[in-house]
């Protein structure tokens, strides 16, 4: 496995690569990000995984500061599950200047739920991944990138760019990994103290009993939709939680769904909520 931080060492790595399958990160790497990267062995002549905490996606009240950045054991664990290459650059490199070229998704898509709590994160994600998808996929007539479900928007946004640039690469997606207790893994799951940790799974759970109430109810629209997000939202406040959404969603497009696919239709359940300082997010089909 090679490791490289330039652009240009980037190039040089892929000379020889028709089509390689790419998996960006933001490091801290664990068992979800390196499922990715072993489905991505599978979908490409060179799997390329890249490791840069994206700056423009955070806002300045963020924790971009205290990500954790553990590029060693990461390139242990991407050595260990058969990744070709990796691209960690530093942020001279991928932002020489201030990029104050942006991508501006949809926002349709992209300011609703995460968008919404988190302005402008979409824009930063969009950015990030064209240059990524540039540095990696320039010249080559296709390529393969793997993101996680886990991130479900994010995937949906991604691929709505993929598709309207017509960009020549294959977006494929990986279903969330979790910890025994169904915690849904996560870089940030570090930051939380053990009775957090212990705490933490209720955000799955109280998704899913969302989403289970939500179909209970049908068509049609009885009890409202919003009373019952309201509910979920306020057993988790009680327990220590401060939520930024509880939702039941259409998988489609990620709008509310009408009383007839509430009953009947492909739905997701997502949610973010606050534990103690911890940000977590997760969603689940329905
Ligand atoms: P991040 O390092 O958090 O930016 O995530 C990099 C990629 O790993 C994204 O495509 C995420 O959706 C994916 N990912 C993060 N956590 C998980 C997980 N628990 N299971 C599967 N994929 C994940």
């Amino acid at each position: 496995m090679k490791i490289v931080h330039t652009l240009a060492d980037l190039r040089l790595a892929l000379t020889d690569s028709a089509h390689p399958a790419f998996v960006p990160t933001m490091g801290n790497l664990h068992a979800g990000h390196l499922d990715l990267v072993t489905r991505a062995k599978a979908l490409g002549d060179c799997t390329v995984a890249s490791i840069f905490v994206n700056r423009l996606q955070f806002a300045p009240h963020e924790d971009f500061d205290s990500y954790p950045r553990t590029l060693e054991a990461d390139a242990e664990q991407l050595r260990a599950h058969g990744c070709d290459l990796v691209f960690a650059p530093s942020e001279r490199e991928l932002y020489p200047q201030p990029q104050t070229f942006k991508l501006l998704p949809d926002p349709a898509l992209a300011d609703i739920l995460e968008g919404h709590f988190r302005p402008g994160f979409f824009t930063g994600v969009c950015t990030v991944v064209m240059k990524l998808f540039q540095a990696v996929f320039a010249g080559k007539a296709q390529g393969t990138a793997v993101f996680g479900q886990k991130d479900r928007q994010q995937l949906m946004v991604v691929r709505h760019m993929t598709e309207q640039f017509a960009l020549p690469i294959r977006i494929v997606s990986g279903p969330t990994q979790r910890a025994a207790d169904g915690l849904a893994l996560s870089s940030r799951n570090v930051y939380l103290s053990a009775s957090e940790r212990a705490e933490a799974v209720q955000l799955s759970l109280a998704l899913k009993a969302l989403g289970q109430a939500v179909r209970a109810s049908g068509s049609p629209a009885l009890p409202d939709l919003l009373a019952l997000e309201q509910q979920a939202m306020h057993a988790l406040s009680a327990r220590g939680w401060k939520p930024d959404y509880l939702t039941v969603r259409r998988q489609s497009d990620l709008l509310p769904p009408t009383p007839t696919e509430r009953a009947t239709g492909a739905l997701v359940a997502l949610g973010a909520a606050r534990l103690g300082s911890t940000r977590l997010i997760d969603n689940l089909d329905i």
